[in-house]
């Protein structure tokens, strides 16, 4: 424990706070050849039209496999990307990726659809983004209609008529936007209506307690009616039980998306989803690793 203001206090962690630091500075330093040694790749986690039940889109996730870290999950290492800048970097190959497999899947002969990935404040940032877009779109092959940026509340937020001016390019290139982890930040949905966003997605720690919690079940509720009154189409992420489902049916949740309806999956785990039309996954096999 540190000394409270006594000369030796950085020879003092808490050993957790050590491990942070070590695991922080492992990864920093693996992170910068990452890409070079094929260690990234993407998984994809299929949106359901709640109506239906039929696959209406997917979400690209990135996953990094290290050789001795093993499979690193994106919250232990985008903020680190942030920080160092390789997220710029890291962010148009996400693009380019996803870009290029929903291609390949549309060649395959497969119902066509949209392929969502998630764009980082830095990357939203960067005045390049707009024509990143339009050349990863231009070398794969793939139309703009079927590719879906998702945006967060605080990059809204943060120096408001830049973001306005960054979304209006972005929308001009004819790509589809939506706002992840809706209700965690705070912005207005009036505010949100100077943006042309076309999705709202509900933050799955309001979807996830809100059989429990009359608070959570009304704020769902009030995002679901307001975002339709306003013309936005409404998405609850981390939907796990049918319960969930129902409930988000009831009222009129456009599409949902949740480890219930299928965890991210490898690509040709999805292909083959698509095939079927539908979106529930036989369950893993024991030993086999989670991508989730
Ligand atoms: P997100 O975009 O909100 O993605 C949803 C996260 O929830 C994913 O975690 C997904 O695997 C997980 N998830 C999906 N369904 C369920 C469910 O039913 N229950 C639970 N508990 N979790 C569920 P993941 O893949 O670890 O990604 C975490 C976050 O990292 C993402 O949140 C996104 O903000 C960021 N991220 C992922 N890939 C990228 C990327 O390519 N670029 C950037 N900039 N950020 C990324
Ligand atoms: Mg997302
Ligand atoms: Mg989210
Ligand atoms: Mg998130």
């Amino acid at each position: 424990r540190a000394k409270e203001g006594g000369r030796n206090q950085v020879q003092f962690y808490e050993p957790a706070m050590h491990a942070r630091i070590v695991e922080r500075a492992a990864i920093e330093g693996e992170l910068r050849g990452a890409l070079a040694r094929n260690e990234m790749f993407l998984v994809y986690q299929p949106k359901v039209h709640v109506a239906t039940g039929e696959i209406s889109g997917v979400e690209a996730l990135l996953r990094w496999r290290h050789p001795t870290l093993g499979l690193v999950a994106p919250g232990r290492f985008i903020g680190v990307a942030e920080e160092t800048g390789l997220i710029v970097e890291l962010g148009r190959w996400v693009i380019q990726t996803a870009c290029a497999q929903n291609k390949a899947w549309q060649d395959a002969g497969l119902p066509p659809l949209r392929v969502a990935v998630n764009v980082s404040a830095r990357q939203f940032r960067d005045k390049a983004l707009a024509d990143e877009v339009v050349a990863a779109l231009h070398s794969t092959g793939l139309q703009a209609q079927y590719l879906e940026l998702e945006l967060t509340e605080s990059m809204m937020m943060q120096d408001a008529d830049e973001a306005v001016a960054t979304v209006q390019r972005l929308k001009k290139v004819g790509v589809g936007l939506s706002i992840d982890d809706f209700g965690t930040g705070y912005s207005s949905l009036a505010y949100l209506k100077l943006f042309p966003i076309d999705f709202l997605k509900i933050d799955q720690s309001f979807v996830r307690d809100m059989l429990g919690d009359p608070t959570m079940a009304a704020i769902v509720r009030s995002v679901i009616s307001l975002g339709h009154s306003l013309d936005f189409r409404v998405v609850a992420e981390g939907v796990e039980t049918e319960g969930q489902l129902a409930y988000l049916q009831r009222y009129h949740c456009d599409e949902a998306q949740g480890y219930h309806l299928s965890k991210p999956i490898l690509p040709e785990e999805f292909a083959a989803l698509l095939a079927q039309g539908q979106a529930r996954q036989p369950a893993l096999q024991p030993g086999e690793p989670s991508l989730g």
